[in-house]
């Protein structure tokens, strides 16, 4: 199974729905649809009804983080994974770059997996080194540290997907280059079969993923699939992708 997650970060209105019927109609006909599995993030305003909208449909929906607090609490504007998973979400990111800028730590982190993994979402986790830590040849370390202080082996490898997103490429049109990006998937699943005692979870990429870069990208099996930013909030750059890469 592939996974083409659009992360729509501070984007959409209510009308941005028809980005998604537009993908979601493309689905219902692509012949390679049993491929893969298209999950949008939208901003929580937006949540509850494009939920109710594609309930049953080829779109699945997930939050864009979630609260390390289980159920109901005090913080002003927090939304616990409860709450997310009320309104039918299936999904939540957690650790994403942005976030983690923001002062999301490693036990946050860890408080945000179980939590939401308690209340049935999926957890897409994010890791990933920033233009430092790639310059002094850190990466591996960084990442190891990324998902040995949050994942362990009694978390349910199946309702995680890890998705590796260089920070110096989100947004920024540069990406890794085919045998450093080989490399690091290796690592990660290493690192994650050695976490979890045998096969880990699946694990994508994300950094200026668009119709061209994916031609690349796609050379690498190991990868399970991507996280897209920028090219999410097109339907036509969303589909271009995914045809781009089953061509
Ligand atoms: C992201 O926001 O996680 C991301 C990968 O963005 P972009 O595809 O625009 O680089």
């Amino acid at each position: 199974m592939r996974y083409f997650i659009g992360n729509w970060k501070m984007f959409g209105v209510p009308k941005s729905i028809n980005i998604l019927n537009k993908i979601n109609s493309f689905i219902s006909k692509d012949k390679n649809r049993n491929k893969y599995r298209a999950i949008f993030t939208p901003p929580y305003t937006l949540l509850e009804s494009y939920c109710k909208q594609f309930k049953n449909k080829n779109i699945k929906i997930g939050s864009q983080n979630c609260y390390q607090k289980d159920h109901f609490s005090s913080n002003t504007a927090a939304i616990s994974s409860y709450m997310i998973r009320s309104v039918g979400s299936e999904y939540t990111l957690v650790g994403h770059s942005d976030n983690r800028g923001e002062g999301d730590n490693d036990q946050m982190l860890k408080d945000k997996v179980k939590f939401a993994l308690k209340n049935n979402l999926k957890v897409i986790f994010c890791i990933g080194e920033n233009k430092i830590h790639k310059r002094k040849k850190q990466t591996f370390k960084i990442l190891k540290k990324q998902l040995v202080s949050v994942l362990d082996s009694k978390l349910n490898k199946r309702n995680i997907i890890i998705a590796y997103e260089p920070i110096w490429s989100i947004g920024t049109g540069k990406i890794p280059n085919n045998k450093d990006l080989f490399n690091t998937i290796i690592f990660i699943k290493k690192t994650l079969a050695k976490i979890f005692k045998k096969n880990g979870p699946a694990v994508i990429y994300g950094g200026s993923v668009d119709k061209n870069s994916v031609q690349m990208f796609k050379q690498i099996r190991e990868i399970d699939g991507f996280l897209i930013g920028g090219a999410s909030k097109s339907y036509k750059k969303f589909i271009d992708i995914i045809k781009n890469y089953y061509r």
